[in-house]
């Protein structure tokens, strides 16, 4: 009895490895033409200032904030993926977020597998950080892209090595007491401080395999950086929350 279980566990584990390794891509079909690149002036020097009311979540020093942050090489105020993704400790629904990437210096793989990482708003809506400097791979998945929905406006990629920015406005989705979508996600991004999405309607949680989907959530949730076996650098991470309109509401 015993070791028909642990057979039928074999059977079932192999079959799931089988699985996994065939997984299909999702496409949604749409062609879309070809962002322009454009030249977005010269990286920054230093960091960014940071606002008085930002919750700073990475200042160059220590990766606290992070669940994971400890697997993340810190050197030179800057940290380096490695290992696995982290997961910050604080959660988040409406905000701004501002985060500085560089993709490595020495150029190694092509499309996908250059300096892939990517930032994910409530743990599940991916802005796509790639090199997509004089990089090809598909227009929704390059650098900036809402991944898989949404290829950014124009391609304002610097050069590898070189320090980029994120600027984001993000409106969390809401929903019904019944699991409906009462109002869609919307995100705004600066690239490089070029606006590369205007206030974007999500479509839901973006994935490789499959088509975007919402699935009803907290108000609040991490935000997450990806390991996708590059190793891409970050520095000055920080998030403000007062992003509400002071319209409609009780003085
Ligand atoms: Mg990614």
């Amino acid at each position: 009895m015993q070791t028909n279980v642990f057979v039928s566990l074999g059977i079932l584990v192999a079959g799931t490895i089988a699985t996994a390794a065939f997984v299909d891509e999702y496409k949604s079909g749409i062609v879309w033409p070809q962002p322009p690149v454009i030249d977005a002036g010269p990286a920054p020097t230093a960091p960014a200032p940071v606002p008085s009311d930002a919750i700073v979540l990475f200042d160059g020093k220590d990766l606290s904030a992070w669940e994971g942050g400890e697997h993340w090489p810190i050197e030179d105020g800057a940290a380096t993926t490695a290992k696995g993704g982290i997961t910050s400790k604080q959660k988040f629904g409406d905000c701004q977020i501002h985060l500085e990437f560089a993709t490595p210096s020495k150029v190694e793989g092509s499309g996908q597998g250059r300096g892939n990482s990517g930032l994910y708003l409530m743990g599940q809506y991916e802005v796509q950080i790639l090199d997509s400097f004089d990089n090809e791979t598909y227009f929704d998945g390059q650098c900036a892209a809402i991944y898989k929905q949404q290829p950014p406006t124009v391609n304002a990629n610097r050069k590898p090595g070189e320090w980029q920015t994120y600027d984001i406005v993000f409106t969390a989705p809401r929903f019904a007491e019944n699991g409906k979508v009462e109002k869609p996600g919307y995100i705004t991004v600066l690239h490089n401080g070029v606006a590369v999405h205007n206030h974007f309607e999500l479509q839901g949680a973006t994935s490789y395999t499959e088509p975007p989907k919402y699935t009803t959530h907290a108000d609040k949730l991490p935000l997450h950086i990806q390991f996708h076996g590059n190793a891409t650098r970050f520095r000055n991470i920080w998030v403000r929350e007062n992003v509400d309109p002071l319209i409609g509401k009780k003085p």
